[in-house]
């Protein structure tokens, strides 16, 4: 008989790893929650958040996910854009129903103490399951060596790690302790190279946000480092979070953000040497020279509007991003910071604008 007393109520408590959040865009490409994209394109890439009552135990300062951001938990926004709670197991009926379709599952863990214990549950279902591969925006506070190798042993093909603030003065002033004094500068690096040692070249990223207080040098500079280390830098803008402690804060102007992802693009693609560029006395981009391997190349690249297309880990065998994020560095009725597909005409002469490229070349 059930001693109704003692009968499990984790479930009624919506928590994972019975419960996950999943980001809208996700929702509605699974058909779980309706509505359209404002054009269409092909999304496959599906985000997982993890989700507890006490929610996120890290405190920065940018994030919606905040400990000390009003509101429940589960009402926060994430990103910017409201993440449904969904039961684990319907989901993946959902995935597997659609699996033709997906091109990278990825779970998004938070500071918790239950949240690598909950990933590896989760990760093994979906590993069972599926084959789309499948990614883990980790939580360093929460890993170490031994935990990393469990997710490689259990199927897991790339890392993700949301370091956000680029250099160690604004990591310390944006991303606050969390109790047990784990979210460090050198702990979030110590996860990176042990991931890079565990899961190889090009399988781990790093989350990077522009525009929260670093210099363009700071951000180029961490780009070179990366690419050394064959590390994927994925670029995202700093967008302020309503009662968030930036929330009043200005994002990076239009014609920097485009500027920093063209930099970008070149030192990825093209060997773009980091001494073409030189700055002004605040570390920002003064004047750049195009110049080094395949110019021609860079700038078919250019004309195209792939330097503006969203930074995702990629899709099985391929090159392109399987994971595009609508709507992570900018609101649904604003323009596109990063395009989850491949830029128009129109969007191509609008850019040419914003970066005004020969004020600097
Ligand atoms: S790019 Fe997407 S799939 Fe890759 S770690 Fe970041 S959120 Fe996850």
């Amino acid at each position: 008989m059930i001693n109704t007393q003692t009968a499990p109520v984790k479930t009624e408590r919506k928590i994972s790893p019975e419960f996950v959040r999943i980001s809208a865009a996700s929702a509605i490409a699974l058909r779980l929650q309706s509505g359209r994209f404002s054009r269409d394109f092909d999304f496959g890439g599906i985000n997982l958040l993890l989700n507890y009552e006490n929610g996120c135990l890290s405190d920065c300062s940018y994030c919606g996910l905040a400990r000390t951001r009003p509101g429940a938990y589960e009402e926060k926004s994430f990103i910017r854009v409201e993440w449904p709670l969904v039961e684990t197991d319907r989901l993946i009926g959902r995935m597997k129903t659609h699996e033709d379709k997906l091109t990278r599952l990825c779970i998004s863990m938070v500071t918790h103490g239950s949240a690598y214990r909950d990933t590896l549950e989760i990760t093994k279902k979906l590993t069972s399951t599926l084959r789309t591969p499948l990614s883990i925006l980790v939580a360093p506070p929460t890993l170490n060596t031994e935990k990393l190798q469990q997710f490689k042993d259990n199927g897991v093909d790339m890392i993700g790690v949301g370091l956000d603030a680029i250099t160690e003065e604004t990591f310390r002033q944006h991303r606050t302790n969390v109790p047990n004094g784990s979210l460090r500068w050198d702990n979030y690096w110590n996860i990176i190279n042990e991931s890079r040692r565990i899961f190889g070249p090009w399988k781990v990223n790093i989350h990077t946000v522009v525009g929260l207080g670093e210099t363009d040098k700071d951000l180029i500079d961490m780009f070179v480092y990366l690419k050394e280390h064959q590390i994927l830098p994925y670029l995202f803008s700093f967008n302020p979070e309503p009662d968030s402690r930036m929330a009043f804060s200005e994002k990076a102007s239009i014609t920097r953000w485009r500027r920093i992802q063209l930099v970008k693009h070149l030192i990825e693609k093209y060997e773009f040497p980091a001494d073409a560029v030189s700055y002004d006395d605040q570390g920002m981009i003064r004047k750049m020279e195009i110049r080094g391997q395949s110019i021609a190349k860079a700038i078919e690249d250019l004309d195209a509007g792939i330097p503006f297309m969203t930074n995702g880990c990629p899709s099985e065998g391929g090159e392109e991003a399987g994971c595009s994020r609508p709507y992570g560095s900018y609101r649904p009725s604003e323009s596109f910071r990063d395009f989850p597909f491949q830029p128009e005409m129109d969007d191509m002469q609008l850019i040419r604008t914003e970066l005004a490229l020969q004020e600097i070349i």
